[in-house]
């Protein structure tokens, strides 16, 4: 069976020739530092038990306490959590936030719970993960399927076990139990100011580019929204049930409307409270993948782009929304082929910077209005992406390959201050 955690780490071996690494370290980021297993037992509604399993995993806490999301989904398993962990770790050191990596995830489709089933399940997970976490060792947040009111919850349960208000043992919270103002469309955001920062570089007019995205969850509608507002023409998008093509261009804050109200994507365009279908093709998700646009944003889930199809993907630019939805294969065909795929440690980093931004308000106990948190965000993801950029270019690698050389660069600094085998054997001084 094919791991997703063994195909990530291929990535440290073709940027080490690039980094100033050694073995040992390189080693060091092969592995992980713990992992933690449950099994949370669940009260249904209707008074029967049930035990669901989680876990939580961090990867490398050199640069700080370890930071990432938790997932709900029936796919959940532990090689997959191990593999986002990886990513958080290297996700943090790309855009300099003072973390290591960690992710968390339970195997549950959470629409088949109620409500109520959903937060004794949420409590419950966090009661079992209570000693392996803290806002100074694992900080978790966010990810697929899981939302504010999940954070809520969790962080009322860890102050109620550690009888203090916690709120920076999470982020990703509500508004008035200490979340940061910004956090919501961070994700989507960062990948907007991505795109934008390779716009500007290719001199491009965003008036011509065309985008389609894949989901339209969290990242995928806040991204496209930002997006159309600047001009870019959003031509697909999709869901789990499947996707709409508009070439003439789709309305996204109509489209998320009536994704709110009917929980499916339909090709809708609202003036006021007036709405109108719109003519669009359906298409299947593997069909959107494959369609000739311009810039394709990948935002579901991992390896959604496989040596299978990865011949077929027509898009030039491919910026990465999920956490890993192109495999290692694939993305040597894609690089051969010339496309530029700005890489899930880099595009999909805002939402973990403003977590960080969150973390920092809820220590000081001072809130910051939206407008600093997006310029915050603006500045270190304009910052880091023209770092990864420059690296690329001087290597003439991926832009994955690189961004994963001014990762490893910033951890193997770490290490080597807390002393290797260079140090022990006085090779340095
Ligand atoms: N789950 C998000 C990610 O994959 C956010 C993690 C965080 O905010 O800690 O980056």
């Amino acid at each position: 069976m094919s791991s997703i955690f063994a195909d990530a780490i291929k990535n440290l071996d073709l940027a080490a020739k690039y980094a100033d690494v050694d073995e040992e370290e390189l080693e060091r980021l092969r592995h992980t530092k713990a992992t933690l297993e449950v099994g949370i037992p669940l009260r249904r509604d209707n008074g029967s038990l049930e035990i669901f399993k989680g876990y939580r995993v961090q990867h490398d806490s050199t640069r700080g306490p370890t930071k990432g999301g938790i997932r709900y989904h029936p796919q959940v398993c532990v090689d997959e959590v191990k593999a986002l962990a990886f990513w958080m770790t290297f996700k943090c050191a790309v855009v300099g936030l003072p973390y290591g990596g960690a992710k968390g995830g339970i195997i549950v489709d959470p629409k088949s719970l109620s409500r109520m089933e959903l937060e004794r399940l949420s409590r419950g997970f966090m009661g079992q993960m209570a000693d392996f976490i803290g806002p100074d060792t694992d900080i978790p947040a966010p990810d697929v399927y899981t939302n504010a009111r999940i954070m809520g919850w969790m962080m009322d349960e860890y102050s109620k076990i550690k009888r203090q208000y916690t709120p920076a043992v999470i982020t990703g919270k509500p508004l008035p139990l200490g979340g940061s103002a910004g956090r919501e469309d961070a994700t989507g955001r960062g990948v907007y100011y991505s795109i934008k920062e390779l716009t500007a570089k290719k001199a491009w007019d965003p008036k011509t580019l065309t985008v389609a995205l894949q989901g339209f969850g969290n990242v995928a509608q806040h991204a496209a929204a930002l997006l159309q507002r600047d001009g870019y023409r959003i031509v697909a998008l999709s869901d789990s049930q499947g996707g709409i093509y508009r070439p003439e261009g789709l309305d996204i804050p109509s489209i998320v409307k009536a994704k709110n109200e009917t929980r499916r994507v339909k090709a809708i365009y609202c003036e006021g409270s007036v709405c109108e279908v719109v003519d669009a093709k359906t298409i299947s998700n593997e069909e959107l993948l494959e369609l000739d646009v311009d810039i394709l944003i990948p935002a579901a889930l991992e390896n959604v782009i496989t040596a299978d199809n990865a011949p077929r993907i027509r898009a030039k630019t491919i910026a990465e929304g999920a956490n890993g939805p192109i495999s290692f294969d694939a993305d040597q065909i894609l690089h051969e082929r010339g496309t530029l795929v700005i890489p899930d440690i880099l595009a999909n980093a805002g939402g973990v910077t403003v977590s960080y931004f969150e973390w920092v308000q809820n220590k000081a106990g001072y809130y910051w209005q939206a407008e600093e948190v997006h310029q915050r965000l603006q500045t270190i993801i304009a910052r880091e992406f023209d770092h990864v950029y420059e690296i690329m270019q001087h290597h003439q690698c991926s832009m994955r390959t690189a961004a994963y050389v001014h990762g490893i660069n910033r951890l193997s600094s770490a290490y080597r201050a807390q002393g290797t085998h260079r140090y022990y054997a006085s090779l340095d001084e």
